[in-house]
């Protein structure tokens, strides 16, 4: 990834309102040349909306974009979609129908006619479809059709793409294929990607940065070692798996829970918090069945819990546990491990992998 110091998509305090929904609030981001940004979040929170404002198919009511820092739109000033050096991949991609591959891939260079058809050969190449130029788009499977879709959508050399959910329609394996390679030919040309999703997973591996969209706000913005580490809040943890929350009360800065006291710095006494530990992060203590560890700083204390219920996942393993004196915890273990409900074991949750949100 090529950072220079002016991004080439600049998006300061976008705001739109449809009548009384406030569809995007106060949304500001920037991506810089060969990196990709993930637009995450659930279905309704604004994404295509602030897509869509991008593109210049939508207006905002206030709030400025810039591409490689000059102005693209404000509340006055509108280049036209076409003008924006801004392409466009949606999941209904609409090849022409009476084209051949290689006129829809041509349909918007300028260039002379020589160097087009060099382009057009270089790009199908690149997207593995050399030696389907003069077939048509009927002849095609779906995911070929997408990948003409994807050359078209690069042949003009757009300085920011805009994806709005483009490879939903494939199955699973030749998605995988296509949205690495698109994302490579995109970020090999400097091109700045931002793409909307509401899958964690797909944010997470595509995505140089993600920003986490809910209720028309950006409610964080890191990469996605940031982002799942370190959730602003407890949706935002959520958002990414599923977590155990542990609900305490706070007196003199500590909260109580079955697993020793956290610090809660901060936080006035009597208030109610919760915390949250991820399934992977729960330790079982395997070592001395029966036999309660030692408390440590790190660990904190031991809870005794009961095997509920255990899956096997594939990869890894699920367990559900019942504490004898507190709320049920899951808990995930690489591989196999399939204890019968009943078994009894001590748990800890280490306190570097837990985290404290107020209520
Ligand atoms: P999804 O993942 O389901 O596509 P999204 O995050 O992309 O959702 P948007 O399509 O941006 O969300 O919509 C944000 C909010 O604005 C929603 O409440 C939606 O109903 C509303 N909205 C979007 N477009 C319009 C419109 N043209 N007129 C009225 N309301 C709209």
């Amino acid at each position: 990834m090529d950072v220079s110091d002016t991004p080439r998509l600049e998006v300061q305090n976008l705001i739109r309102q449809f009548g009384d929904i406030p569809a995007v609030r106060d949304v500001s981001f920037q991506i810089y040349p060969g990196q990709v940004m993930c637009l995450l979040g659930p279905s309704g929170c604004g994404k295509s909306t602030t897509l869509r404002i991008i593109a210049g198919v939508e207006k905002q009511d206030s709030g400025r974009i810039l591409v490689d820092g000059d102005l693209v739109c404000d509340t006055i000033y509108r280049l036209p979609p076409e003008k924006r050096a801004v392409g466009l991949m949606f999941q209904d991609f609409a090849l022409f129908p009476h084209l051949t591959v290689a006129a829809n891939v041509a349909y918007g260079l300028t260039c002379a006619r020589g160097e087009k058809q060099e382009r057009v050969a270089d790009l199908l190449a690149r997207v593995g479809l050399h030696g389907y130029d003069q077939k048509y788009p009927h002849q095609l499977s779906g995911g070929e059709q997408q990948r003409v879709a994807l050359a078209r959508a690069i042949a003009p050399q757009p300085k920011v793409m805009l994806m709005d959910e483009p490879f939903s329609g494939l199955d699973e394996r030749l998605r995988d294929a296509v949205r690495d390679e698109t994302l490579k030919l995109l970020t090999d040309e400097g091109t700045a990607v931002l793409m909307v999703t509401h899958d964690p997973v797909e944010a997470m591996r595509m995505g140089d940065v993600i920003a986490l969209m809910r209720d028309g706000r950006v409610v964080q913005q890191g990469s996605p070692y940031t982002i799942y580490n370190t959730p602003a809040d407890l949706q935002a943890a959520r958002f990414f798996s599923d977590i155990n929350v542990i609900e305490a009360n706070v007196e003199g800065a500590l909260a109580d829970t079955p697993f020793g006291k956290f610090l809660a710095p901060g936080v006035a006494d009597g208030s109610r918090v919760d915390i949250a530990i991820r399934p992977q992060h729960v330790h079982i203590d395997f070592d001395r069945p029966g036999q309660a560890p030692r408390p440590t700083e790190a660990e904190g204390q031991a809870a005794h819990a009961r095997v509920v219920r255990s899956r096997f996942l594939g990869q890894q393993s699920l367990v559900d546990f019942l504490l004898d004196d507190g709320p049920s915890i899951t808990a995930s273990v690489p591989g196999v491990f399939l204890p019968k409900a009943g078994t009894g074991f001590y748990l800890t949750c280490p306190r570097r992998h837990c985290k404290i949100f107020r209520r």
